[in-house]
């Protein structure tokens, strides 16, 4: 038996482990379906900050994945409750799309222009135009306290690379030479630290999975959790060779925890 299923709780990342985009990776399904049968408790973390957790709840169980919406964890929920804690009913400006709004107004944050503004989220936009980066500019010349949903600089598309929250927060300290106060996003402490609050367990008794060194193997060792590296996403093996940060474990498919 694999030594991590022993563990009770694993804090699962989506794209690259189980999914990439909109279509399902079978070996990361299958392994996710099988923690679950034995009864291990799952949390889904996820930096993508386009989308609310209803709708990565959809996309799971369109892959097949039975998961309930307190079982994700995104970068978008985390950065409106992170909000939400530090200031009820706070005035926000964003750049984000629906799906960051969604979460937003779901915690009773108020969304206002950047003039009115208390927080500036930046969180990706793909119909980001020149308008909408003025404001943000704005905002951040006024000072307000700025949060970003994540710290990604890209994000693997299926045929290719595509800006990720990056292409934002370059351009505002390019031009304003301020960077967020706040990431919430992997591999920051503050949305690890809601997953294992979501899965009530002690950081001994979890595992962190992703496909990311920098980004979910970091962030598990941010928490001090054990982590595991999958080769289904974005890392190869060869990418282990010469890298700063390495996992505790390495698989080629989450699957494989059931066949080593
Ligand atoms: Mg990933």
């Amino acid at each position: 038996m694999h030594p991590l299923l022993k563990k009770k709780g694993f804090i699962i990342d989506i794209d690259g482990v189980i999914g990439k985009s909109v279509e399902p990776i079978e070996e990361g399904v299958k392994g996710v379906q099988k923690l679950l049968e034995i009864g291990k408790r799952v949390v889904f973390v996820s930096n993508n900050s386009t989308r609310s957790r209803r709708i990565l709840l959809e996309r799971l169980k369109s892959f097949g994945v039975s998961a309930e919406e307190k079982d994700i964890i995104s970068a978008t929920h985390a950065t409106a409750s992170f909000i939400a804690k530090e200031k009820k009913g706070a005035k926000v400006f964003t750049t984000g799309e629906t799906g960051l709004q969604e979460e937003l107004i779901n915690a009773n944050l108020k969304l206002v222009d950047y003039r009115d503004a208390e927080y500036l989220v930046v969180g990706s936009n793909r119909n980001l135009d020149y308008d909408l980066m003025t404001r943000a500019l704005r905002c951040c010349f006024l000072g307000v306290r700025y949060i970003a949903t994540n710290p990604d600089k890209i994000f693997p598309s299926e045929d290719g690379p595509t800006p990720g929250t990056g292409l934002i927060i370059g351009a505002l300290y390019w031009m304003t030479g301020r960077m967020p106060d706040v990431i919430v996003g992997k591999p920051s402490k503050i949305i690890m630290l809601e997953a294992l609050e979501r899965l009530n367990l002690k950081v001994e008794d979890v595992v962190v999975v992703g496909d990311q060194i920098e980004v979910d193997v970091v962030a598990g060792k941010n928490i001090g959790a054990e982590t595991l590296l999958v080769l289904t996403g974005v890392t190869k093996k060869e990418d282990l060779n010469g890298a700063k940060v390495l996992p505790d474990y390495v698989l080629q498919s989450l699957n494989d925890l059931f066949f080593s």
